[in-house]
């Protein structure tokens, strides 16, 4: 089976190049690691800037962008694609099922995954109290206390989405300026059950089969505060690894590609957060996959 394109990702940027692709009559597939995945905005809280749509949440939006690919006809593919083999003027991709395809051009759109803190008690209490994803887990934390930390939009908007479930926040931050656009900092800190511990640092989380409390440090004072819940939101690494040694990487292991989402490998486009930029928002994704598909169409049209 040889495709124009395979698209490994189907988040904001996939979904929006399967749109493109799909239009301009490529033949194209969308490679999808989870059943009817929609990349991490499907774990985003309510969406407000994105431009004409707002006051959906992140799920909402993503099954918009899935279902406006699909309306194109779009072919998904589930299935983790775990190899990509450069050959004469295509390539391989192969996936985790034993399955392979060839394709003229990629557009790498596999995002990036929520960083781990790192600190005593954190892999043993994932799951139970432990948890990267305050949509899917903040349910479970009604009336009780939950620690958020980090400083960035992901925390921020984790904090607001537990303030309305949660009796108490803890919002720990390691700095004393918060990352989040300004926005959202202002939103958080009209929050009354909303505590920000700034110039902290956890050290250990603690329990006894569920997580009962952290230990924060400030100014090398420890604090033990009894929580329910910890959320961890600090940060993201790129999911590039498919592309080591095939395209060049920057020292965090961002795809480098500029707007038009050419990489150093040719026929493999990066769109989307694994892509080196600023800005990483959903705008940001979807134009991305759309001139990632305009380039497959000329790099296809050139090298007939
Ligand atoms: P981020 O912007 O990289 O922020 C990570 C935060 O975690 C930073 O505040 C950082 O502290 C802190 N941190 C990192 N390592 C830490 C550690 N070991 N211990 C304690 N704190 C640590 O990540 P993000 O918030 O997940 O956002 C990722 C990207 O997605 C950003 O570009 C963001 O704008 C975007 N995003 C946008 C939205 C939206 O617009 N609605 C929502 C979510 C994410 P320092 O500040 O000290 O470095």
């Amino acid at each position: 089976m040889m495709y124009d394109v395979i698209i490994i990702g189907s988040g904001p940027a996939g979904l929006s190049a399967a749109v493109y692709a799909q239009r301009a009559c490529l033949k194209c597939v969308i490679a999808e690691k989870l059943h009817r995945g929609t990349g991490q905005i499907s774990e985003g809280g309510k969406v407000d800037n994105y431009p004409g749509i707002y006051g959906v949440s992140g799920f909402e939006l993503g099954e918009k962008f899935r279902s406006h690919a699909e309306s194109l006809g779009a072919e998904f593919y589930e299935g983790e694609a775990v190899s990509i083999t450069p050959l004469k003027d295509m390539y391989k991709v192969s996936f985790s099922d034993g399955n392979a395809f060839d394709t003229r051009t990629i557009i790498y759109a596999a995002g990036t995954s929520r960083r781990r803190l790192g600190v005593p008690g954190e892999a043993e209490f994932t799951g139970k109290g432990v948890s990267y994803c305050a949509v899917c887990d903040g349910a479970f934390y009604k009336n009780k206390t939950v620690a958020v930390i980090g400083g960035g939009d992901t925390a921020l908007g984790d904090a607001e989405i537990l303030s309305s479930i949660a009796e108490k926040v803890y919002l720990i931050h390691r700095r004393s300026e918060f990352r989040a656009g300004a926005a959202l900092q202002k939103r958080v800190s009209k929050l009354s059950n909303v505590e920000f511990l700034m110039n902290s640092t956890v050290s250990k989380i603690s329990g006894e089969g569920k997580v009962r409390s952290l230990t924060v440090s400030y100014n090398a004072a420890e604090r033990v505060l009894p929580v329910d819940g910890v959320f961890v939101a600090v940060g993201s690494s790129p999911n590039s690894g498919l592309l080591k040694g095939i395209a060049e990487l920057d020292s965090s292991g961002y795809v480098i590609a500029g707007e038009d989402g050419k990489t150093t490998a040719k026929g493999i486009f990066a769109a989307g957060d694994v892509r080196v930029k600023n800005l990483r928002q959903v705008v940001t994704a979807a134009a991305d996959g759309a001139n990632c598909a305009d380039s497959a169409e000329r790099y296809i049209f050139e090298n007939k």
